[in-house]
This record gives C-alpha cells, structure tokens and sequence, in this order.
C-alpha cells in the first residue's frame, strides 16, 4: 500500500474565523489581473447581513452558484471562459458553500490554467497544470470537500471528479457559526454523507491504519451529533464540521465504495443530489454494511428522516439499466469493496437487484 498525497495548506477552525477572511485572503490578491471572485451559494442572495461581511475590494466579482443542480463541465466552462474574456486572470477563487460550491471553486481554479474543456479532465491525474489560489469556506458539513483532491462534476458522459494533488485548496476556513441555518434534512443527508464516508473507507482492502485513525474519530463525532446531542446544542455544529474535515482524510487515504457507486448512478441518471442519493442506497445496503445499516435506521428514525423508498417502482428497465452502467464503470470503488476479483462476485444482475430494492 503506498499513499503519498498533498493537504490543504492552511485551515482556520474557530466560531467568528469568517470575519478573518479579508485578513487570510490579502496575501493572494497580486498575482493576475489582481482581482479574487467569490463563488457563493445562491441561498445567501438576499441574506444582506451575510453578504456585506465578503471582504470584497474593488475589482473583485461577486458570483452567485445555484446548486439546484450538482455542478457540471459546462458551468465550469463557462464561467471559466466569462471572466477570461472580460476581466482576465484572476489572482484567486473563494468558494463559499456547500459541496457543490466547494467543487466549483476547485474544479474552476484548475481550468483557468488547463486548455479545453473540463470533461477532458475527469479522472485521476489528468489534469496537466497547477491551479490558481483556492479558498474554501463551507457552509454545511459531511461531504469532506474541503479537505478532498476531488472537484466532483457531472459531465455529458459521467459524474466523475477531476481528482489530482492540485485540486486540494490552498486555504479553507471552518467557521461552525456558517451551518447552523442548514435546514433539517439536508443537515441529515450530507451529515450522513460523512458517516457514509467513514463506514466505507473502513470496509474494504485498502483501509489501512492511517485511514482509519481519521475515520473512527469522525465516526465517533458524527454519533454524538446524531443519536446524543441535541441540534441546538452548540458543540454539535463544531463536532460535525470536524467530523466532515476528518471523514474527507479518511476516505483520501482509503476509498469508498458500494453506496457511493450506486449513488453517483442516481445522481447522474435521476438528478438527485448526493447526500440524499447515498441515503436511498445505504438504507438498502444491510447485506453489505450489516451493523452498519442498522444504526443508520435508528437515526433516520430519531430524527424521523422520510428516506425516500419503493422509488424503482417507478423507474423503467432502461433507467435502472442506465444507473448499472454508471456504477459498474466505478472499479475503484469495486476493487476496494470487494478485492481485486471483484467482477467474479459482482456483475450487472447484482447492482440491478440493489436498485430494485430502492
Ligand atoms: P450542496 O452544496 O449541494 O447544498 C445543499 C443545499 O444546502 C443547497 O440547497 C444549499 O443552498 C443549502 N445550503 C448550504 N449551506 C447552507 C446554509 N448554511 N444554510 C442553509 N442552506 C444551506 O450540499 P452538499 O451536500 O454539501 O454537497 C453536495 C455536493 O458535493 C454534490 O455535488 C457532491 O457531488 C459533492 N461532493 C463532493 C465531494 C468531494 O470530495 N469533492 C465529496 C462528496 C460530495
Ligand atoms: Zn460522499
């Protein structure tokens, strides 16, 4: 086993380290055009407060990201192409939100050095140049995309990151004060995406014990969220950003696997986002993650979470066959769950099954 990758290289952990961010940005303001854009989730449009406390200068852009939909090639494209035409290089990105936000921050601070398309790009060490400065602030924790060397996009073939050392940002500042207006399910989905993230970096062959360290400490943490503490207790946003922090390393350092692969095939064939997709396959997953599965049952029924089930009811032959597809291409997750013989224990009829039972 050999595992050598890059961290993030400065993080800011504190109640108030928002306020920071002018402070913590001033030193990456020279390079380029000499301006920073700030990508931030559309939720925070009208949420003037929040908005007047961007350290932006003069020069600087002001982004909106919807993220009704998970981030695509082409939105990276395009905004890539859009501020290269009108304003130049920039001296930086900040993102600012969640996952999807995050994503769009890193995928788009190494396409505005990489030619082309960022479809071109999606997989393992594609990607040919270093980015430009990266700052990540999130808003909602569990994805670990702060601290992952993935920018997760959907394209017009796959949902598939653009994964290299040169994605991980520069700089990420954790504030818990940003995730508290996190709505109540979707604070379970992507908080259970990090618990997903830990159960399966430590269910498969290339779990080891640098992997795990990380992993049993995040799920130790994401527990005492979601089965001891209340919400409104304070150290409950400060444990789940940890959590997400730590649960991003443990996957890093190991990988994830069956529910991950069949999530990505329901986001990219159905659309649905990713915290809530890794729910409706974990929640069918007891053959695989046992114990596991059981505990995630009796949170989703503390928290009285509705998992969407009896969906494959409606969905065609052809749509379930589409999602196999998507999923089987997903060999490193197979090869870590099921060791390097995966294909003889697993074909097309076994991930048909999982989707039926959804
Ligand atoms: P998200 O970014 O898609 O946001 C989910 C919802 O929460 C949105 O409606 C958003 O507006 C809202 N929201 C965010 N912050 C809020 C706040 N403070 N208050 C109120 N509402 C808020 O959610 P996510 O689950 O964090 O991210 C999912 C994305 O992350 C997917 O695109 C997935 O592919 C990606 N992902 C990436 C990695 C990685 O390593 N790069 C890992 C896992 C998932
Ligand atoms: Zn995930």
């Amino acid at each position: 086993m050999f595992r050598n990758f890059k961290s993030v290289e400065k993080a800011a952990y504190g109640r108030g380290s928002f306020d920071k961010l002018g402070e913590i940005l001033e030193p990456h303001r020279n390079d380029g055009a000499k301006y920073l854009i700030f990508f931030v989730d559309e939720y925070f449009k009208e949420n003037e407060p929040f908005i007047g406390r961007l350290p932006l200068k003069e020069g600087d852009a002001l982004e909106y990201i919807s993220v009704a939909e998970e981030p695509t090639t082409e939105l990276i494209n395009s905004l890539r192409d859009k501020y290269l035409e009108e304003k130049g290089l920039p001296s930086g990105v900040v993102g600012i939100g969640g996952g999807s936000v995050l994503d769009v921050a890193k995928a788009i601070s190494l396409m505005f050095t990489n030619e082309g398309s960022s479809a071109l790009y999606q997989g393992l060490n594609l990607i040919k140049k270093p980015g430009i400065f990266a700052c990540g602030v999130p808003t909602i924790s569990g994805t670990g995309a702060e601290v992952s060397m993935t920018a997760v996009l959907t394209g017009p073939e796959k949902k598939l990151g653009l994964k290299c050392d040169w994605t991980v940002l520069n700089q990420i500042v954790l504030d818990p004060d940003l995730i508290a207006s996190v709505p109540d399910n979707q604070w379970f989905y992507t908080g259970m995406d990090n618990y997903i993230h830990c159960v399966e970096s430590s269910s498969g062959q290339y779990k080891n014990t640098f992997s795990e360290a990380f992993g049993e400490k995040s799920l130790a943490m994401c527990r005492k969220v979601f089965l001891e503490l209340d919400r409104s207790d304070p150290e409950s946003d400060e444990l789940m950003m940890v959590a997400s922090y730590m649960g991003g390393l443990s996957l890093t350092y190991s990988e994830v696997g069956v529910c991950h692969a069949l999530s990505y095939g329901l986001s990219k064939i159905l659309h649905i986002h990713h915290g809530i997709a890794n729910c409706i396959a974990f929640n069918v997953l007891e053959d695989v993650y046992g114990d596991y599965v059981k505990e995630f049952k009796t949170i989703v029924a503390k928290h009285n979470i509705e998992i969407p089930a009896n969906q494959s009811a409606d969905w065609s032959d052809e749509t379930i066959d589409e999602m196999v597809e998507i999923s089987i291409k997903l060999e490193h997750m197979w090869r870590h769950a099921f060791g390097d013989n995966w294909s003889e224990v697993l074909d097309r009829e076994r991930i048909k099954i999982w989707f039926k039972r959804m």
